[in-house]
């Protein structure tokens, strides 16, 4: 365990009445200091950059107006990250600024550039500061919330774990305003009842709530990281988490860890389209680390290019693999059912023996 990812949510950090809370964000940066004082290295997802901006804008909640928050956005951004530097700064410890849209993850390019980016600053004992690029993200390169973006930079930089710190202790058997609410310790699988229990939007300044920071769990357990979501609100509690002590909510990862490149098939794209899978073919896939064939592929959805990501379906309508494509859906309309060797013959030119080879193929 050394690399981790630390989310920060809005409503630890700022409210739209009182600003940035400047001396929890400063406990905050004490705590990852010590941590990094013995070795580990902090990536963190910091929100609250439209909660600071609110006040000095003089508005009370989050306005519905897009271009209000992307203002909001812009003038807190700043705010945040001058009090990440001068909290550091207090403990020898150097801050860098990153900001994201999901077109930066989706684009496999900046996605390498990014990594290597976030490398080279671990590298140098600089702790990244990431949030979304607010002001210029619109609806399609959105990522929607900052557990979304956590889980994703979890992904990126190969963390050993996702801390999500909250403004409660955990995940609770039922809102925890109840008195006989329980806060749950261990959660070996996110099943949908997992999901139903944490139910429920987010405050006046934060965006997701736990609905979504048990998705973003879901994304990164899968992706083979263990997460922890527990109190932002309380000092020490990362170093007792680190000491082995028992904090917040433990989500046990459910497979081996994927590959940084199988991840971003998997969770960085959205696909396009679809094939429709035979047993065989589904048995190749998902038992057998075997790449697509043609020979395997009985129906195609959606319009897609060479290299766009694409779900492999089963018969029965269960998506068993997401992959990227060596042929267009026009194509694989062509070639579907056939024999790898028919290929040329079928289209007059053939790209690869495989739609979808072994290496660009996540098994979901
Ligand atoms: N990126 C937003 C901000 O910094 C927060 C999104 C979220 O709350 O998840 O204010």
């Amino acid at each position: 365990m050394k690399r981790l990812v630390i989310k920060i949510g809005s409503s630890i950090l700022a409210s739209a009445e009182q600003g940035l809370n400047t001396k929890r964000l400063h406990a905050i940066t004490k705590d990852i200091s010590d941590i990094a004082d013995k070795g580990y290295e902090a990536v963190i997802v910091s929100s609250g950059a439209i909660a600071a901006g609110l006040k000095k804008l003089g508005l009370k909640e989050k306005p519905k107006d897009i271009k209000l928050k992307q203002a909001a956005a812009a003038i807190g951004q700043s705010s945040l990250m001058w009090a990440y530097e001068q909290g550091f700064a207090g403990f020898h410890k150097k801050v860098a600024q990153v900001l994201l849209t999901r077109d930066d993850i989706t684009n496999r390019l900046r996605y390498i550039n990014a990594k290597n980016t976030l490398f080279a600053l671990l590298s140098y004992g600089v702790i990244p500061v990431i949030n979304e690029n607010d002001p210029v993200a619109v609806d399609e390169i959105k990522f929607g919330d900052n557990d979304v973006l956590a889980a994703l930079v979890a992904g990126l930089v190969e963390a050993d774990m996702l801390i999500i710190l909250s403004d409660v202790e955990g995940l609770y058997t039922k809102d925890p305003k109840h008195k006989d609410a329980e806060l749950i310790g261990s959660v070996d699988e996110i099943t949908p009842d997992i999901e139903k229990i944490a139910g429920g939007r987010g405050s006046a300044v934060s965006t997701g709530g736990m609905y979504s920071k048990v998705l973003a769990a879901k994304q990164a357990t899968n992706h083979g990281i263990p997460v922890v979501i527990m109190s932002g609100k309380k000092s020490r509690l990362l170093a007792n988490l680190l000491n082995g002590e028992k904090v917040g909510t433990y989500f046990k990862p459910n497979k081996e860890r994927l590959s940084s490149k199988k991840g971003w098939i998997a969770y960085g794209l959205k696909s396009k389209g679809a094939v429709y899978l035979d047993d065989g073919a589904v048995k190749a896939l998902t038992t057998q680390g075997k790449s697509l064939l043609p020979s395997g592929i009985i129906k195609v959805e959606g319009h897609f290019d060479i290299g766009d990501a694409v779900r492999c379906i089963s018969k029965e309508g269960k998506k068993v693999a997401k992959g990227l494509t060596n042929y267009s859906s026009q194509d694989i309309e062509q070639i579907k059912g056939k024999k790898t060797s028919e290929i040329e013959k079928v289209l007059g030119y053939k790209y690869s023996d495989e739609v979808i080879h072994r290496d660009n193929l996540t098994v979901v």
